[in-house]
């Protein structure tokens, strides 16, 4: 599904954050991306949608080099679930799951039904949230919709760099299997960056160890080695 070969970025001030990665992420896996701080998790994530280009070697999507997609197209398939939550807040919650849809002119009824079950997913009861806007929702709350914006426009791929950072234990762990359940029906392909082994093995159907923009290992998480 996605491919990574022999993908090298080094950027202008001469830091070398991947050296050379082999990877490819299978049709509807989870795949966790763990490592230390600067190890180039966020730079394969961001390749993938053409954020940043590679210095050297190529990436594919469906064996389709993404170089050769229209850059709108790759994006809109491409949720991509940010670190910080990223709402627009002077849009409604309803509006701001609406972007890409809208972007795509989904027809109006099936785009509202798909909000109402969307939100109910992962518990949001949309006659309640769908028209307040971002800042009268808790973190958790907020950050579960940036996901549903992520899903909304139902793309083939979705990405997502540590989602959880801004969120307390509770929130966090809810989310975790919110997202958990959520994988489990829609099968969609995840990327899942973190820095937290525990919940790198708990969520990915394979994890990815890298290391000083390298690939260590790419395994299930029960027959990852865990190098201390
Ligand atoms: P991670 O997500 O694992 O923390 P990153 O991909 O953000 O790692 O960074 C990998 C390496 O590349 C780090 O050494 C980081 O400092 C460096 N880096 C990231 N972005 C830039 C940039 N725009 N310019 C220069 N160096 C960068
Ligand atoms: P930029 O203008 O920085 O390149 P984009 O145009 O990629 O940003 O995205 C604009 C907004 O739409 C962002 O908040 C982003 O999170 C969201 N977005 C972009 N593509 C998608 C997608 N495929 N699914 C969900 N949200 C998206």
């Amino acid at each position: 599904m996605i491919t990574f070969k022999d993908v090298t970025k080094t950027y202008p001030d001469g830091t070398t954050a991947l050296k050379s990665i082999n990877l490819s992420v299978n049709e509807g896996e989870l795949l966790t991306l763990i490592g230390p701080s600067g190890c180039g998790k966020t730079t394969t994530m961001k390749m993938i949608n053409r954020l940043i280009e590679p210095t050297d070697g190529e990436v594919f999507i469906h064996n389709k080099n993404i170089k050769e997609y229209n850059i709108h197209e790759l994006r809109w398939n491409i949720g991509y679930v940010l670190q910080e939550i990223a709402l627009f807040p002077h849009m409604t919650i309803e509006e701001n799951i609406s972007i890409v849809p809208e972007m795509k002119k989904w027809d109006k009824k099936d785009l509202s039904n798909r909000i109402d079950e969307l939100m109910s997913m992962v518990g949001l009861d949309p006659s309640k949230h769908r028209k307040r806007k971002p800042s009268e929702l808790s973190g958790g709350q907020q950050q579960r919709v940036g996901v549903l914006r992520a899903l909304a426009g139902d793309p083939d791929i979705i990405l997502m760099d540590e989602p959880f950072s801004a969120l307390d234990p509770i929130s966090r762990e809810q989310l975790q299997k919110d997202i958990l359940s959520l994988h489990k029906k829609i099968k969609k392909t995840i990327v899942f960056v973190t820095h937290d082994i525990d919940e790198a093995m708990a969520m990915g159907d394979r994890v990815c160890l890298m290391q000083e923009g390298e690939i260590v290992q790419v395994d299930k998480p029960q027959q990852l080695i865990l190098h201390p």
